[in-house]
């Protein structure tokens, strides 16, 4: 487990390296785009209030294009990320053999499950980050047109913000999901039968919480919906159910052999 550990943080800058690439292209072309549907729209903001059809029409414009845009962007996050991905789920995938083999179980051949889960897994959190950006645009530039602003401001602050921090946090939550849930599949594989929850050195109460506690390796930890409630603390409610960290953005928990 500290072998995996060792992988999970010396892996995080190659990953963030990877990230920070794509996000500059996506912040890069989604802010041309902006300006070259958007510029109509700021400059109708000196007109008279019947004349803002041509706001409308270009936010709108623009909103088509980015939906475009993030169907083709989610392959290439795909394809950008895979090489660093794949390099960090096989060392993954041997330091969580060699906690098998440890704990006293057979060593096999896991290369084509780890490969499938792990292609799988960078699906999910591609679509993931396309989400979550297309979220965040459509609701700021839909606060600005209500508050009568200039949505390509908007759109221009959130690009900026999304370049200064993005590939930091997902490199990180990503690393910590990789790095547990390719140990899972492994241990899964070689037939380990219950999962360790283990938490690090100064922790959240709700990471504390959940140190130590073990589960079946085809159960969860936390089931959506239900709380991770520490004594005299308001309850964190998971989104989706939980068999290894993170737990929360920035956990650095792991599990291991239960
Ligand atoms: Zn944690």
């Amino acid at each position: 487990m500290a072998g995996r550990k060792r992988v999970i943080d010396a892996n995080r800058a190659a990953l963030e390296d990877a990230a920070q690439r794509v996000v500059n292209r996506e912040v890069n072309d989604i802010g041309n785009a902006a300006r070259r549907y958007l510029r109509e729209a700021a400059r109708s903001g000196d007109r008279p209030q019947h004349d803002r059809g041509v706001e409308r029409r270009s936010v709108g414009e623009f909103t088509s294009w980015l939906d475009e845009f993030l169907v083709g962007h989610r392959e290439f996050i795909r394809e950008r990320m895979w090489a660093s991905v794949w390099t960090f789920a096989q060392l993954v995938s041997d330091a969580a053999m060699a906690e098998a083999e440890a704990a006293g179980f057979e060593p096999a051949d896991v290369s084509q499950n780890v490969e499938a889960f792990t292609r799988a897994m960078l699906a999910g959190r591609a679509a993931a980050w396309t989400a979550i950006l297309q979220t965040r645009l459509e609701d700021r530039m839909q606060a600005a047109a209500e508050a009568g602003e200039d949505p390509l401001v908007v759109v221009e602050e959130t690009l900026a913000e999304r370049r200064d921090g993005y590939a930091e946090d997902w490199s990180r939550d990503t690393g910590t999901a990789i790095g547990n849930a390719v140990a899972v599949t492994v241990f899964t594989v070689v037939g380990v039968l219950s999962l360790r929850w283990l938490a690090f050195g100064e922790n959240c109460p709700y990471c504390s919480s959940m140190n130590g506690r073990t589960v079946g390796v085809q159960e969860w930890f936390v089931l959506a919906g239900n709380d991770v409630a520490p004594e005299g603390l308001p309850a964190m409610r998971p989104g989706s159910n939980v068999r290894h960290p993170p737990l929360h953005q920035g956990c650095d928990c792991m599990v291991t052999v239960g």
